[in-house]
């Protein structure tokens, strides 16, 4: 029985509680790089690519698979696996993040590297795309053991990675931390600083300012420019967060700082629902209070609040939902429950193929995660560049150059979706294919 059912409470709740444990086991063994091949093939159809194009552009160029050992702090070994996958690198150097993740796997990397090489194209930086992660999970592991596992992941993946081939940055599980020892682990091999090697470094080693809230704050200019379509407006906003963590935590409270109403945010050990909405940095305060005392730190238990299932936060009476968690949460079984106008996709493959069609034909707009969380990669684009310069931004120069980028790829994305009738994924990853499509056209085929 789910608390909620023990506390008779469920009925106060403007959705419907169900029990959603064997849809979601169901649904999230849905391969991921299926579904970002299903929309690869989707958006190339609509551009009529050449079928020798489309076969270059559906797999990932290299895929490295690493597997070593870590000493842990009782003096056994243990061997984990990792990868680095480079989806492509037509228009630039790899970029994207590293994921420590029990689930993390090969396929896994390999869709989050493509979306990867759309999302740089989609903003228009001169990256192509590639992701990393290892198969861990850093909540049983000490801080020791985490930064042994980070330096020789490092070391293991250096033959790939570099300020000139492919950029690492942070991604679940992962900060400012691990890309300092990342950073000094690549230092430390040859000799001398290489601050651009990886991006989500601390301020004081070749940080930029702004990088922590990126992501955040591009979210909340695409829904700036998503409300302003759809005549809503920010202030008393209804939102919903699923995913509490550096993406969704932030944007919540940027749209709390606006006059938004945040009614529901969850985490990986359950949701909380208000309907007068609470202060998501009070929320913030709470978990990292829990985290000191027992190392759980949840959302749950929130003063004035009811506890739900991170599931049902998706479907929460909102106007605005922000997936911030992880792929495949909003599927063809609960897209039709649905009950937001806009969804801000934060995470990186909340919903799936059938779930877009369900959304789009209920008028329910969705911002693809390749735009409205590029935010992210394009600070980190900023700090790579500041790195090899060696000459550094004051804020209000990374916000304005930001608001820039995103703004003007909204607007492209609108254009390229309105223009073909699609939804703004299929519009955006049309945009993006196209464009690295044709930067391997000018570049010719090596030999
Ligand atoms: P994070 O580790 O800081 O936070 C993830 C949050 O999601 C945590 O609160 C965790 O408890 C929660 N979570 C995990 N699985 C969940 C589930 N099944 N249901 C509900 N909550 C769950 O990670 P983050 O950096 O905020 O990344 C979140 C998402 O945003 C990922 O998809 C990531 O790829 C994407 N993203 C992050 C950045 C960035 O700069 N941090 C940039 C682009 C995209």
């Amino acid at each position: 029985m789910s608390p909620l059912e023990r506390n008779g409470a469920f009925h106060h709740l403007p959705f419907t509680v169900r029990k959603v444990s064997h849809i979601m086991a169901t649904e999230s063994h849905v391969n991921p790089f299926t579904v970002a091949q299903a929309q690869f093939d989707r958006a190339a159809a609509k551009l009529n690519l050449h079928q020798d194009m489309r076969a270059m552009l559906r797999e990932p160029k290299r895929e490295l698979i690493v597997h070593f050992p870590v000493e842990m702090d009782d003096g056994t070994l243990k061997t984990f696996t990792g990868y680095r996958v480079q989806h492509n690198l037509n228009r630039g150097p790899g970029k994207g993040g590293i994921r420590y993740s029990m689930e993390v796997s090969l396929d896994e990397v390999k869709a989050l590297a493509m979306w990867m090489t759309w999302k740089t194209a989609t903003v228009g930086i001169p990256f192509g795309g590639a992701k990393g992660g290892v198969i861990c999970d850093p909540s049983t592991m000490s801080n020791r053991e985490l930064e042994r596992l980070t330096r020789r992941y490092a070391t293991e993946i250096s033959a790939i990675i570099g300020p000139y081939i492919d950029i690492p940055a942070p991604d679940v599980n992962t900060g400012s931390r691990e890309m300092a020892w990342i950073m000094d682990t690549y230092s430390m091999h040859n000799g001398y600083p290489i601050p651009g090697v990886i991006t989500g470094k601390p301020i004081e080693i070749g940080g930029a300012e702004g990088r922590g809230s990126a992501t955040a704050d591009g979210v909340v200019m695409c829904i700036d420019k998503a409300v302003e379509h759809l005549k809503m407006d920010i202030q008393g906003a209804r939102v919903a967060v699923q995913g509490f963590g550096n993406a969704g935590q932030i944007a919540a409270s940027l749209l709390h700082q606006r006059g938004a109403r945040i009614v529901a945010v969850s985490d990986t050990h359950g949701g909380i629902y208000s309907d007068a909405g609470f202060d998501p940095d009070s929320v913030q305060h709470f978990k990292h209070e829990h985290q000191q005392a027992n190392k759980r730190g949840t959302v749950v238990g929130f003063p004035g609040t009811k506890e739900i299932s991170t599931a049902d936060v998706l479907e929460i009476d909102c106007d605005i939902l922000i997936p911030a968690a992880v792929e495949n949460q909003i599927t063809g079984e609960n897209a039709g429950r649905i009950q937001a106008k806009l969804i801000a996709e934060a995470a990186n493959g909340p919903t799936m193929l059938e779930a877009d069609d369900i959304l789009f034909k209920r008028g329910i707009t969705v911002i693809p995660d390749i735009l409205a969380n590029a935010g992210g990669v394009t600070v980190s684009y900023f700090e790579w560049v500041q790195d090899l310069q060696r000459f550094f931004w004051d804020l209000d120069e990374t916000e304005t150059r930001l608001r820039k980028i995103m703004t003007a790829a909204y607007d492209h994305v609108a254009q390229m979706a309105a223009q073909h009738d699609v939804d703004l994924r299929t519009g955006a990853t049309m945009l993006a294919i196209a464009r690295v499509a044709r930067a391997t056209e000018l570049r010719g085929v090596y030999p």
